[in-house]
């Protein structure tokens, strides 16, 4: 028969190798030739030790074995294959057929039975078969090769896992984590609910059972869709954690999930930016007005809950116009600034500065009561006047402080505040004035 005519599974087998295992001369001189005329290459062994060195020396595809053999039987062979190698296709010949011998050769994953005395054409449908199953495998993990292949050469962050168990990670996923393979990283005992972190910074964690941080991915990516993963790189000190925008797809009919993330720490940085500028005063760096709201709520409502002071100072350059009109609108601006850096030097860190209006500045001073607030203006009044600012040179500012009373709203602390400062620009300016109770 002439090569062209063979089917797909036949020209495949005449590619492969086979060990034949068999004590008999008379046996190898009869199937030798057969096996040799359909298979490519075949190598002949004559009792279970030499059939184990030549498996081990020559990596067959397929494997022929009597059972019946000085020095180690067959089976006692198959087993040390099946330690070593789980699936190799190996076919035995036997003239049992009892139970016994069956029952064990399953239990030791045996593919084929051929019975003795061995009809040439059983065995070759026997190889047939084996080399057919081959094939399928073979294909079967090319096209897994390839799947891993298009998965490792994307720049995202990639993980498959069925309901329960991380199936595979691409490159880019193990070189964030710092393991050579995903065998590495499961042999290290870890678990990727140890790495995974919420906004808050807490892990998923193993929790009950380990896989459960899938249910947790889920939940995630459809809810926020941002995950964070601990720094990396095993050995080195836990570096922050990087921000991931995740999305996943599921695969039903082969119950697989396939997550992607994508680091959006420059995403991140920027809304940081964002969220700074947005509440800065572009001006003197101060905290702005809108940000100012925001910490009197707060503050005040705090207070409030748990009946502490809190107190303000409302600041405003003196004649401020006239700075503007003799030096400029530049050093006017200059001055801004440098009241504002001398404020900020001198009040607590959780004091807050903020520019209140024009030339006007608030600072509010949680847990400070109105005495304490007083001597912090006054500091700041003796400041000012003593300093030189800019090219306007001597300045001066007058103070408005208040405290808060039970159950004040912003605008009424603030008024009261207002109305001092008032009274100081009308006692004279750079002076402090207290605010009188309502
Ligand atoms: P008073 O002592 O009564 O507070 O007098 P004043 O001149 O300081 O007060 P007024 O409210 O009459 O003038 C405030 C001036 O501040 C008017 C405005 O042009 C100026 N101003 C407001 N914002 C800025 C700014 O960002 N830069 C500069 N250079 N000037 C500003
Ligand atoms: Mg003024
Ligand atoms: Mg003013």
């Amino acid at each position: 028969m002439s090569e062209e005519h063979l089917s797909p599974t036949h020209k495949f087998l005449k590619t492969l190798t086979i060990l034949f295992v068999e004590d008999d001369p008379d046996i190898h001189q009869l199937l030798d030739r057969v096996i040799l005329r359909h298979a490519g290459t075949l190598i002949t062994a004559h009792d279970g030790q030499e059939g184990f060195r030549k498996f081990q020396e020559y990596k067959p595809d397929i494997i022929v074995t009597d059972i019946l053999m000085p020095t180690l039987d067959g089976l006692a062979m198959t087993k040390m294959i099946r330690d070593t190698d789980s699936e190799i296709p190996i076919i035995v010949t036997t003239a049992h057929n009892d139970e016994e011998y069956f029952l064990r050769s399953i239990d030791l994953g045996i593919d084929r039975y051929v019975l003795k005395p061995t009809n040439p054409h059983t065995l070759l449908k026997a190889l047939s078969h084996c080399a057919r199953a081959l094939w399928r495998r073979r294909e079967q993990e090319s096209a897994n090769r390839y799947v891993r292949f298009v998965l490792d050469i994307q720049p995202n962050l990639l993980l498959v896992t069925d309901h329960e168990r991380l199936e595979y990670i691409n490159r880019a996923f193990l070189n964030f984590l710092g393991y050579p393979s995903l065998e590495n990283f499961l042999a290290d005992g870890a678990d990727l609910g140890e790495w995974l972190l919420t906004r808050a910074g807490e892990p998923f964690g193993v929790q009950e059972s380990p896989g459960c941080w899938i249910q947790t991915l889920l939940a995630t990516s459809q809810e926020q869709g941002v995950v964070y993963l601990r720094g990396t790189a095993s050995g080195e000190a836990p570096t922050t954690a990087t921000p991931f925008a995740i999305t996943f797809n599921a695969l039903p009919e082969l119950n697989k999930f396939i997550f992607s993330f994508s680091d959006i720490t420059h995403l991140e940085k920027e809304k940081q930016q964002l969220e700074v500028q947005a509440f800065t005063d572009a001006l003197t760096g101060t905290c702005n007005r809108a940000r100012l709201q925001g910490v009197l709520n707060a503050e005040l409502r705090r207070a409030h809950r748990h009946e502490i002071p809190l107190s303000i100072i409302l600041c405003d350059i003196d004649h401020f116009k006239r700075i503007n009109d003799q030096f400029g609108h530049q050093t006017g601006d200059d001055v801004l600034r440098q009241v504002a850096a001398l404020m900020s030097a001198n009040i607590r860190a959780e004091d807050i500065l903020a520019r209140w209006g024009g030339e006007e500045f608030m600072i509010v001073s949680p847990q400070n009561d109105l005495e304490n607030m007083r001597q912090l203006a006054e500091k700041l009044r003796a400041l000012i006047e003593s300093g030189q600012f800019a090219a306007a040179g001597h300045i001066t500012c007058s103070f408005g402080v208040a405290q808060r009373q039970a159950n004040d709203t912003i605008r009424e602390l603030t008024e009261r505040a207002d109305r001092a400062l008032y009274a100081a620009k009308n006692g004279g300016r750079n002076r402090v004035e207290i605010a009188t109770n309502a």
